[in-house]
């Protein structure tokens, strides 16, 4: 090999090299979708289940350092629908970018399961890609009050989202992690996203209990069990995912009252 040709082959290999991964020209979304992609130091989207990929967000809190927070993001062939902005505006927009560019959908729905910023905190991101946003009511006063734009699509109780052949339920169950907390129900893979009021396997706590209603707790848990009682996938809203037993787990918390 000339030494030209060398030189030529070294290039190419640099620039490969610093080639930033969310540049990723010759992979197909469909392999885009079957591993865990690091959008950003932190975002990162992974695969939950067929058609279903899990977002997690971090940010640093006082006292507890590092910290991560859970959404949805469902594909259909042309559109997708998210559960919860990703924590802040900054990473929803790395977070709704990565879905159209690398991933080719649009998105045409947001559900939002409370008023807390890491569920809502992105939700002008949304509003400007004139993205539906379905949310409690009660959600649509409290983001209001504290200086965010309404929802588009509030609902009372319960609603349910169609679109591009996916479809989500949406559930009030009662107050617990916050007063305005409601789960989403995907029907085809049998995942319950159970937001901030479902805590994962390693939890200790009750979390925030800043907006929380210990006292209704066990009864929204309840409730939730009742209308969906045999998940596949229980989704927390910090956390790793797990089964059915994050909700009794959670149920344990409650009583211990912390
Ligand atoms: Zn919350």
């Amino acid at each position: 090999m000339s030494a030209a040709r060398l030189v030529t082959v070294a290039v190419v290999l640099v620039a490969c090299a610093a080639r930033p991964a969310s540049v990723l020209p010759d992979v197909s979304h469909t392999e885009l979708t079957s591993r865990a992609v690091q959008v950003t130091p932190d975002l990162t989207v992974r695969p939950l289940a067929p058609g279903v990929l899990r977002h997690t967000s971090w940010r640093v809190l006082p006292d507890v350092g590092r910290f991560p927070s859970n959404g949805l993001v469902l594909l259909g062939p042309h559109e997708a629908i998210v559960v919860d902005t990703a924590w802040g505006a900054e990473l929803t927009e790395a977070l709704f970018t990565h879905i159209e560019r690398d991933l080719h959908r649009r998105i045409t729905h947001l559900v939002v399961t409370h008023s807390h910023d890491d569920r809502i905190g992105g939700i002008r991101e949304a509003l400007r890609r004139h993205v539906a946003v379905h949310a409690l009511t009660l959600t649509a006063t409290r983001a209001t009050a504290e200086g965010l734009p309404p929802p588009t699509d509030p609902f009372e109780r319960e609603t349910a989202v169609d679109a591009d052949g996916m479809r989500v339920e949406v559930f009030f169950p009662g107050a617990a992690h916050a007063p305005d907390n409601v789960v989403v129900w995907v029907p085809s893979q049998r995942i319950l996203f159970g937001t901030c009021m479902v805590r994962s396997a390693d939890a200790r706590s009750l979390g925030n209990l800043a907006d929380a209603s210990v006292a209704t707790w066990a009864a929204s848990v309840r409730a939730v069990m009742a209308r969906y009682p045999s998940p596949a996938i229980v989704v927390p809203g910090h956390g790793e995912p797990g089964d059915a037993s994050l909700l009794t787990h959670t149920l344990d918390l409650v009583a211990v009252g912390r």
